[in-house]
């Protein structure tokens, strides 16, 4: 009998993307075809072409069924029209799959790659689903524009358990925990408070937090006392760049994505349209993720052929124009150089960097129930468009006050969240927009009905209403931010 039956191919998803996307794919599949990594592929078109043709997303409906029905998605990087146009094809794919975890290890190369912190080797686990990358944005005025910063105690309690199974799965011993809960107190004070809760659970890991701005300016300074770092979307976009370029280079970053089902990985660079065409890209972002990816896959073995392949064809000094140093580097190679200088050695070890071993770790993340809590409504912020009287906020206020139904009152007005009515400064800037704080007489609590009521008469009486937040407590805490001064 034939006990030696091959096992099934793993079927990905590839998008070559776009810029220097359709080569760095060739280099990684040619190294994947090399390695005989047991992988099927499904090719998909998304990106600047499926934009052209009208495809908001960048991405035809269809194609998220072969997306969908794969074991991961191989994605090369995309061109995005920046600051106006369709939606983001990356934060759509986060988002539609509910790739919940975005996880970006930066780690130095040195000697062989120039690097100042030749220490490095951490991971940032970026939120990937929430935040300002919600992408809802409105203009309100003629002179003001607007984004929600979204942060939800279930997505925040994902990530930061994601974060501690992982450093436990790892072997890693920290996880900084980083946000700006010094003035965002809701909704990043959510996501430190839920790292507190969180951390508890995970005594033999170190926990510790550090304030955004600092913690930044920590990494960039002293990389190597960081293990773990979680933080929200943004942040760690932007941390997750610093980490890699002072590793050495944005072009040997990968960055993986995980979620319940389909993972989708990355290369952290964008698609640099100034060398497209010319041959001379690295193509390790991409292979590094494609390595991520066959981990993930359960293909262990074929990612540790190559990585220590590369990692020796790194360390003989075989370098593309982005990382090549003189006196460091020995051949300075384009991309179909590297290509077979990474598979001409496949099978070898490096010397003096560490040779990786993997091993395929599913990390499950459990979240617990939101607790129940009391809610209570106990007023109302009305936005204003309102550009008369020279935009005096006492005109402002005193129209307001005089146009006030008898069961309200007015608490303040701000202005771009600086109070400016009652007793503002003069000196304080007044665009046309502005919020009124409006709270209920003599009551601690009321109906909406009595909201849409105070809305009818303020529209009636000639006020622009541009938007509306109502005030909320939850369990007697207050669920907003006062003003500025207030
Ligand atoms: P970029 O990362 O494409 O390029 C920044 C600089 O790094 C450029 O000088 C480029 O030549 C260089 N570079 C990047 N990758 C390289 C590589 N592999 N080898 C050698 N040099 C490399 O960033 P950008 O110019 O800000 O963005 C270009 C486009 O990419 C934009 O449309 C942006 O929206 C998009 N983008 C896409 C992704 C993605 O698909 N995941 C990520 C970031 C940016």
């Amino acid at each position: 009998m034939n006990a030696s039956v091959a096992a099934p191919l793993v079927p990905i998803t590839v998008a070559k993307g776009d810029g220097i996307g359709p080569e760095i794919t060739e280099s990684v599949l040619e190294i994947l075809h090399a390695a005989k990594a047991p992988i099927h592929y499904d090719f998909i078109e998304v990106g600047q072409k499926l934009y052209e043709q009208g495809y908001t997303a960048g991405i035809a409906p269809e194609t998220w069924d072969v997306i969908r029905r794969n074991a991961a998605f191989l994605k090369a990087p995309i061109t995005t029209q920046l600051g106006k146009g369709g939606k983001s094809l990356n934060v759509t794919v986060r988002t539609m799959l509910n790739l919940f975890a975005n996880v970006r290890p930066s780690i130095s190369y040195a000697p062989y790659v120039a690097t100042q912190h030749p220490g490095i080797n951490l991971v940032i686990i970026r939120e990937n689903e929430e935040d300002l990358y919600a992408g809802i944005e409105h203009q309100q005025t003629r002179e003001v524009t607007q984004v929600l910063k979204i942060i939800s105690r279930p997505g925040t309690e994902r990530i930061v358990r994601y974060a501690f199974e992982y450093a436990r799965a790892y072997g890693r011993r920290k996880v900084t925990c980083m946000t700006k809960n010094n003035i965002m107190k809701v909704t990043d004070g959510l996501f430190s408070r839920i790292f507190e809760e969180v951390a508890v659970h995970y005594p033999d890991i170190k926990a510790e937090h550090m304030i955004i701005d600092i913690g930044t300016a920590k990494l960039a300074a002293q990389p190597e006392q960081f293990d773990v770092i979680v933080t929200l979307n943004l942040y760690g976009d932007i941390l997750s760049d610093v980490a890699a370029q002072i590793a050495g280079s944005v072009g040997l970053a990968g960055s993986a994505n995980i979620g319940r089902g389909v993972a989708m990985f990355e290369a952290v660079h964008g698609s640099a349209p100034d060398i497209a065409g010319k041959g001379v890209a690295n193509p390790s972002g991409l292979l590094v993720a494609a390595t991520q990816m066959l981990v993930h896959v359960g293909l262990a073995p074929s990612a540790e052929l190559i990585t220590n392949a590369w990692l020796t064809t790194l360390e003989d000094g075989i370098h593309t124009a982005d990382i090549y140093r003189s006196g460091l580097s020995a051949h300075l190679v384009g991309t179909g150089g590297f290509t077979s200088a990474v598979i001409e050695r496949l099978g070898e070890r490096p010397q003096v960097l560490k040779a990786v071993q993997y091993k395929t770790n599913r990390i499950q993340v459990q979240t617990s129930p939101t607790p129940p809590s009391i809610k209570r409504l106990v007023g109302v912020d009305v936005f204003l468009d309102w550009d008369r009287a020279g935009r005096d906020p006492d005109e402002l206020g005193a129209a307001l006050e005089r146009d006030l139904p008898p069961a309200w009152r007015l608490s303040m007005i701000t202005n771009r969240s600086v109070k400016v009515y009652p007793n503002g400064l003069p000196e304080t800037f007044c665009s046309d927009h502005w919020r009124s704080r409006i709270l209920p007489v003599g009551a601690e609590e009321m109906d909406y009905a009595a909201v849409l009521d105070l809305l009818r008469d303020l529209h009636t009486a000639g006020f622009e209403i541009i938007k509306t937040e109502n005030l909320y407590t939850f369990d007697g805490e207050r669920g907003y931010s006062l003003g500025q001064g207030e």
